[in-house]
């Protein structure tokens, strides 16, 4: 099973994806949790190019093959192997975050950026994809100035957020849209709840 979280900046997607894992793991589910972009040895690198204030203006089309080669390597090493050996691999962001950043965000239309991811990926899709939503400034609020995206405008970061619940609304049976302003508690009993009959199958 292929659980994603996806949401801006400071929507508790990390929060929530290590409470699932914990959870997953006292049911006796083998796990791995892991994040987009970076959690492969060329994704840090990746990573440190994309994020770093120092960076400066990336290209729209080479931000978009970076994220692009971050995903092939995650998928071909880490989440495909694991979800062979039967895992239920829980991600921290996946391909609607470049769908959402890259596509929304961007001036990119956003059905080539899709060929790409699709292509890096394998069109490996999630099982489930919980968008965690929040209005941005809240968001924004909790970590201004970490990093490169951050420092993008307001309608930047609400045009993520509206391709983020476009795509959910076009696709109720593998999204789960969910206020992030709620308890952390509430939050995790309700991706539990949707969880459950999929860990079942
Ligand atoms: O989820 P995390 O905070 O680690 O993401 C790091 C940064 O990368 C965020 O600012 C996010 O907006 C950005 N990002 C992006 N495009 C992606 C994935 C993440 O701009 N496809």
């Amino acid at each position: 099973v292929f659980v994603c979280f996806e949401g801006g900046e400071g929507s508790g997607k990390s929060t929530q994806s290590r409470l699932l894992r914990t959870w997953l793991e006292e049911r006796g589910h083998d796990v791995v949790l892991t994040f987009e972009p970076g959690d492969t040895p060329v994704g840090r690198e990746l990573r440190r190019i994309v994020l770093s204030p120092e960076t400066g203006v990336l290209a729209d089309r080479t931000e978009v093959l970076l994220y692009a080669a971050d995903k092939a390597e995650h998928v071909e090493t880490l989440v495909q192997p694991a979800l062979d050996r039967g895992a239920v691999v829980v991600t921290d962001r996946y391909v609607d975050s470049t769908l959402a950043y890259q596509g929304a965000g961007r001036a990119l239309a956003v059905d080539e950026v899709e060929q790409v991811a699709r292509w890096a990926t394998h069109d490996l899709r999630p099982h489930l994809s919980v968008v965690l939503d929040l209005e941005p400034a809240a968001g924004l609020g909790r970590f201004e100035g970490r990093d490169r995206i951050e420092g993008e405008s307001l309608e930047f970061h609400q045009r993520v957020r509206a391709a983020f619940l476009a795509m959910a609304a076009a696709d109720p049976e593998h999204y789960l849209v969910l206020d992030a302003r709620g308890t952390v508690d509430d939050l995790a009993g309700a991706v539990r709840s949707r969880l459950e009959p999929l860990l079942a199958q």
